[in-house]
C-alpha cells in the first residue's frame, strides 16, 4: 500500500460540512470561504471517532506486525480529525469568538482523553515494542526515519504510565488531575494577587516621568477600580516597565516592593502552600515513571536529554553573567552620581539604564520607523533573505481565502532560478495586524504538515501584532517589530522547507529546547548589512538609513546584557531548583519557599540583590501555573545553537545560496526525523560550543 488513501468520513457527519473531505483548493488550504465556525465542533467530534476507529483496527490487526500494517499505518491515520483541529486551533487564539471559546472548553477533556486512550493502549505498545526488539536483534532493519519514530514512541508510551501496574496507574491519573487543578489555581491567585499588588499614587507628582499615555492609562485603571488616584498595575515578571520612566524613587521602591512580594504576602492569594505541593507531586509523579525526579523527567524528552548537561550549560553562563551585571552596576552608580563600589537598588536599575541609553545610544523610535515601512521589510527583507539563501520566491494569490480579512496569502516556489518560475512548494499566510478578537505577541501555525508519505505540502500561518494604520496610510515598523517578522518567519521556514516522509516528524514537531533556534537564526538576516540596506529605505524619499544610526543599533545590542541575562539565568536556575528535588526533599512549611529560592540562588552564584531573577517562584507561572515547568531553560539553550550558527555562515562567508542549501537540507528539512542535535552536529561538523553566546552577549 503505496498510494495516500482517505477514509470516509463517518456517517454521522454532513457531506456539506467543509472539513468532511480533503480541502479542494491549492495545497489543501482549508476553504475559509465557505467554513464557519458551527463547522469545527461536528467535524472534530467526527475526526475523533474515525481515529478511534482506525487505531482499533491497527491495534486489533490480525496480521504479524510489520512497519507498514502499525507505523506507516498509524501516522496515515486521524487525518480529519488533524485538518479539523488544525484549522480550528488556527483560528482559535487569532480571531476568536464566544463561540470558539465554548467549543475549547468543550472539547478539551475530550482531546485530553482522546490523546490518552491513544498513549495507553496495551495493544498499540506491543505492537510498536516487537518492532523495536526485532530492531535491536538485528532481525528487521529500519530506515532511519521510521527507527527514531519507534525511539520516540516507545518514550512516550513509557511516559504515559503504560508499563505500570493497575493500583499505580489509578495513583498516576490521581496525581495528574490534582497537578492540573493545582496550576489553574497557581494562575488564579497569581491574577488576583497581581491586582492586590498594584500600586495606588494619590498625589501626581509622586509620577514624574510617566508619559502622558501611561498617566491616563493609570488613571483609568484606578476609576475602573472606583479608586481616585493612579494606579500601576503590575506585569508578570519582576522588573515593571514604569521603573524606566519613574523619577522619584520612593515610588520607584513602592513598585519594586510590591512585585517582588506577590505570591508571598499571606493571605488567600499566597501561592507558596500551592507551589510546593506542585513540586512535591511533579516529584512523585516523575518518580513513579522512572524518573530521578521532575526535571530528569522533562528533558529526557527534549535535546538536552539529561539534567546533567543544563546545569552544566546554565553553570557556565552564570558567572559570565553576574560579572558582566556587576561591571554595569558600577557604570549605573557613577551615572547616579555615586561612586562604582556604591552598588544600584533593584528599583533604580531600569531608570539609570535608561539615562545612559539615551546618552550613549541616541535613537528614537519616531525618526527610524519612515525607513522601515512593512511592504518593503517584508518583500526587500524577509522573503529576500529567504530568496537568496534558499532559492525561494513569493507571489501573492489575493484569489485564495483567508479565515480573516486581513489575512494575505502568498504562493511560495521552490527551485527558482533567474528567468524560471521554479516549482510550487507551499503556502505562506500572513496575519500581521493586531485586533480585538487576536491574543497577544506573535507566532507561526500549521494548517497541513508537510509529509511525502501523505503526498502534503505545508500551509503555515504567521501571526504578529501590528497597529493597523488608518486607510491608505502606509504601515510603519519600529525595530522590535522588524525582528518579530523576521524571527516568525524562521518558524515558518521550518515548516515550509520540511522535506520528511511521516507527518508526525514535519518541520517544527521537534522539541522545545530546539524549536525556537531555526527562527533565532533567521533574526540575523534583519542585520546582515546586504538586506537591511535593501529594505531599510524611506517610505517616501527612497534615502537609505543613514549609516550612523545603524552603527548605533548594532552598538546598542550589547548594552544591558548582564542584566537581562543575569535576570533571565536566575529564573532558569530556580526552575531547575525546584523540579531537580525528590519528593522528600521539597520542603514542608511555606516558611521555607523563600530561603529555599535564596539558598539556590546563591549556590548557583547569581545572588546579586541589584539584579532579582526575572520571576520569582512565588509568580513565576511560567512553571508552576503550566507549560513551562523544568524548561525555562530552552530559551538559552536554543540561543547557544543559534550564535554558533550565526558563526558558521560567518566563517563560511555568509549571505550565500550554498550556505542556505547546507542549512535547509542538513537542519530544516529534517525536522524531527532524527535527532535535532545530530542534524546541528551534521551541518556544523561538531557539537555545539557556548563561546559564540557569550561574545554575542558582550559575556567575554
Ligand atoms: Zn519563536
Amino acid at each position: 500500500m503505496t498510494s495516500t488513501h482517505e477514509t470516509t468520513a463517518p456517517a454521522d457527519l454532513d457531506p456539506a460540512n467543509p472539513f468532511a473531505a480533503p480541502s479542494a483548493l491549492p495545497y489543501g488550504l482549508p476553504d475559509f470561504s465557505v467554513i464557519r465556525e458551527e463547522h469545527y465542533e461536528p467535524a472534530i467530534l467526527a475526526g475523533m471517532a474515525a481515529h478511534r476507529a482506525e487505531v482499533e483496527a491497527i491495534a486489533t490487526n490480525p496480521e504479524p506486525v510489520t512497519v507498514e500494517n502499525t507505523l506507516v499505518a498509524l501516522e496515515r491515520s486521524g487525518q480529519l480529525l488533524g485538518r479539523a483541529a488544525r484549522a480550528y486551533f488556527n483560528q482559535l487564539p487569532s480571531d476568536s469568538t464566544p463561540g470558539l471559546e465554548d467549543i475549547q472548553e468543550r472539547l478539551a477533556p475530550l482531546f485530553s482523553a482522546h490523546r490518552d486512550a491513544i498513549n495507553m493502549d496495551a495493544r498499540l505498545h506491543e505492537r510498536v515494542r516487537a518492532l523495536a526488539d526485532a530492531a535491536e536483534a538485528g532481525d528487521l532493519d529500519l530506515e532511519p526515519d521510521t527507527a527514531y519514530l519507534v525511539e520516540k514512541l516507545m518514550t512516550q508510551f513509557k511516559r504515559s504510565g503504560i508499563a505500570l501496574s493497575p493500583g499505580d496507574q489509578d495513583t498516576l491519573r490521581e496525581l495528574n488531575a490534582r497537578i492540573t487543578s493545582l496550576e489553574a489555581s497557581f494562575g488564579r491567585k497569581l491574577l488576583a494577587g497581581a491586582n492586590e499588588a498594584s500600586v495606588l499614587v494619590t498625589d501626581e507628582a509622586e509620577l514624574a516621568g510617566l508619559s502622558a499615555d501611561a498617566r491616563a492609562g493609570a488613571r483609568a485603571a484606578a476609576a475602573a477600580r472606583g479608586q481616585d488616584g493612579w494606579l500601576l498595575e503590575m506585569q508578570l515578571f519582576t522588573h515593571q516597565n514604569v521603573l524606566a520612566s519613574l523619577q522619584d524613587a520612593a515610588t520607584r521602591e513602592r513598585v519594586q516592593s510590591a512585585s517582588m512580594a506577590r505570591g508571598a504576602t499571606g493571605g488567600e492569594n499566597d501561592t507558596r502552600e500551592v507551589l510546593l505541593e506542585l513540586a512535591r507531586l511533579r516529584a512523585h509523579h516523575a518518580q513513579l515513571l522512572g524518573y530521578e525526579h521532575h526535571a530528569a523527567y522533562t528533558v529526557a524528552d527534549a535535546t538536552a536529554g539529561t539534567t546533567a548537561a543544563v546545569n552544566e550549560m546554565l553553570g557556565r553562563l552564570a558567572p559570565a553573567a553576574v560579572a558582566n551585571a556587576r561591571r554595569e552596576a558600577a557604570d549605573l552608580a557613577r551615572v547616579g552620581g555615586g561612586s562604582p563600589s556604591d552598588g544600584v537598588a533593584a528599583a533604580d536599575w531600569s531608570f539609570l539604564n535608561e539615562a545612559v541609553r539615551k546618552e550613549r545610544f541616541n535613537l528614537d523610535d519616531a525618526a527610524l520607523r519612515p525607513y522601515l515601512e512593512l511592504e518593503r521589510v517584508l518583500h526587500d527583507g524577509v522573503f529576500k533573505a529567504a530568496g537568496l539563501l534558499f532559492g525561494l520566491s513569493f507571489v501573492e494569490r489575493p484569489d485564495l481565502p483567508g479565515y480573516h480579512p486581513d489575512v494575505r496569502v502568498f504562493e511560495v516556489f521552490d527551485a527558482v532560478e533567474p528567468g524560471e518560475p521554479g516549482t510550487g512548494l507551499g503556502l505562506f499566510l500572513a496575519d500581521l495586524y493586531t485586533r480585538e478578537s487576536k491574543r497577544g505577541g506573535a507566532w507561526m501555525d500549521s494548517l497541513v504538515v508537510q509529509s511525502t508519505l501523505l503526498g502534503e505540502q505545508p500551509v503555515v500561518v504567521n501571526n504578529l501584532n501590528i497597529v493597523k494604520p488608518p486607510a491608505d496610510e502606509p504601515t510603519l515598523l519600529v525595530w522590535d517589530e522588524v525582528t518579530t517578522l523576521f524571527h516568525e518567519f524562521g518558524h515558518a521556514l521550518h515548516g515550509l522547507l520540511s522535506d520528511v516522509r511521516y507527518p508526525s516528524q514535519s518541520g517544527t514537531a521537534v522539541p522545545r529546547d530546539f524549536v525556537e533556534y531555526p527562527s533565532q537564526v533567521n533574526e540575523m538576516w534583519s542585520w546582515e548589512p546586504q538586506i537591511l540596506r535593501s529594505f531599510a529605505v524611506h517610505h517616501v524619499t527612497g534615502e537609505p538609513m543613514p549609516a550612523e544610526w545603524v552603527d548605533t543599533m548594532l552598538a546598542s545590542r550589547i548594552w544591558g546584557e548582564g542584566f537581562s541575562t543575569t535576570e533571565y539565568l536566575a529564573a532558569a536556575l530556580l526552575d531547575q531548583a525546584w523540579h531537580q528535588l525528590t519528593p522528600d526533599q521539597v520542603p514542608t512549611s511555606v516558611e521555607d519557599v523563600l530561603p529555599f529560592e535564596a539558598a539556590a540562588l546563591a549556590a548557583a552564584g547569581v545572588d546579586f540583590a541589584s539584579v532579582p531573577p526575572r520571576y520569582r517562584s512565588t509568580y513565576f507561572n511560567h512553571i508552576f501555573g503550566g507549560g513551562y515547568s523544568a524548561g525555562y531553560y530552552s530559551y538559552i539553550w536554543s540561543e547557544v545553537l543559534d550564535a554558533d550558527t550565526v558563526q558558521w555562515y560567518a566563517e563560511n562567508g555568509g549571505l550565500t545560496r550554498e550556505n542556505g542549501e547546507a542549512f535547509r537540507r542538513k537542519l530544516l528539512a529534517r525536522g524531527g526525523s532524527q535527532d535535532p542535535l545530530v542534524s546541528f552536529a551534521d551541518l556544523r561538523g561538531r557539537a555545539a560550543e557556548i563561546t559564540p553566546l557569550l561574545e554575542r552577549r558582550g559575556l567575554v
